[in-house]
């Protein structure tokens, strides 16, 4: 009982961070400003009313949200725009106990605007060197291929991350609509990407059900799934990815915007701890849910009654899944050791 009102600052608890789009990654202030500098007109839903209300469970709430991840994206103009982006990000990620970070990006996104996937990639890992240095966070990428396009595109990203691994790239994903294309498509890709060493960390089981869950794990091989909340509808399912310790980036704030769950009480973080899941709490876009690292702990304690033991073993399970050298996660998970450890401040 005593450790259920323990009350530790959350914001001290060292964290990695392994859900995280760069576009979805912007400070809404960033998004004003830009926006005005380069008079584009952003939709109400992004001044007045944000964050905006999406709901996604249906075609047409996910695409308002990919509407308006399309004005974020149209913001981004220079060099300099995308080195703040990225520096920003990382300090938000600091100020709220963040020690690690992988952003994810699709360089096809911003491919025309800044010379082309490779020109985009090398600026966003020198963006990511610089705010790494500036900031002390450890900063790494997963390029991520888009599945409401051609798989061979999908292909060319799994060459270009393979090109850049070991070099700042970590990882390659899978991500938009889950409901729209064939997953299978997609497994030439990620063999490339595995050949190449990387880290495969696809979305699935967010929109769509344990099922399809199944068929990421036969087809695409992951280390890690982007959200995979839904494996707490099947006992078999969540066995499998348990026991396969493919460990779940969810983010619980983006269940709701999209409403995979009516509330932070339905995202079932406790049927998958208790069935033996690894998780990693991410924010995923906080440009359009309104929340970022700090919040999903916090959610997550408020809606699930959590204790600090067990916040602090979500920090830990966060490092242990992340791509972070064995040497810096043994450092964070020392410190995160020592955050349960310190006396709960008087209430
Ligand atoms: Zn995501």
């Amino acid at each position: 009982m005593l450790d259920r009102q323990a009350m530790r600052d959350l914001r001290e608890l060292p964290k990695a961070h392994l859900h995280l789009h760069f576009t979805g990654s912007m400070r809404h202030s960033t998004l004003l400003e830009l926006a005005a500098r380069d008079g584009i007109r952003l939709p109400e839903q992004l001044v007045a009313q944000w964050p905006p209300q999406l709901s996604a469970a249906d075609e047409k709430g996910w695409f308002r949200f990919q509407r308006l991840y399309d004005v974020a994206r149209s913001v981004l103009r220079t060099p300099d725009d995308v080195y703040r982006l990225v520096r920003e990000a990382a300090e938000d990620d600091v100020a709220e106990g963040g020690r690690w970070l992988e952003i994810q990006v699709d360089p096809s996104g911003y491919a025309a605007r800044f010379g082309g996937i490779t020109a985009f990639t090398d600026l966003v890992l020198d963006a990511v060197a610089s705010a790494s240095r500036s900031t002390g966070l450890g900063i790494a990428v997963v390029i991520a291929a888009n599945r409401t396009r051609h798989p061979l595109d999908a292909r060319t990203l799994a060459r270009l991350a393979g090109q850049y691994a070991g070099r700042g790239v970590v990882g390659f994903g899978l991500s938009n609509d889950e409901r729209r294309g064939s997953t299978l498509d997609f497994a030439p890709a990620f063999a490339i990407a595995e050949r190449a060493g990387l880290r495969l960390v696809p979305h699935g089981g967010e929109l769509r059900g344990p099922d399809h869950i199944a068929v990421c794990l036969d087809a695409l091989h992951p280390d890690r799934l982007g959200h995979g909340v839904r494996s707490a509808e099947s006992p078999e399912v969540l066995e499998r990815v348990a026991e396969a310790g493919i460990a779940l980036e969810v983010c619980p704030t983006s269940n709701v915007a999209l409403g995979v769950y009516s509330s932070l009480a339905e995202v079932p973080l406790p049927t998958l701890l208790d069935g033996g899941a690894t998780i990693a709490l991410g924010a995923d876009d906080p440009l359009l849910f309104g929340s970022r690292l700090l919040g999903q702990y916090a959610a997550m304690r408020a809606a699930h009654d959590l204790t600090d033991a067990t916040l602090a073993e979500l920090a830990r399970m966060s490092v242990r899944a992340s791509n972070a050298p064995s040497s810096v996660q043994a450092s964070i998970i020392a410190d995160i050791d020592s955050w349960l450890a310190e006396p709960v401040p008087a209430r």
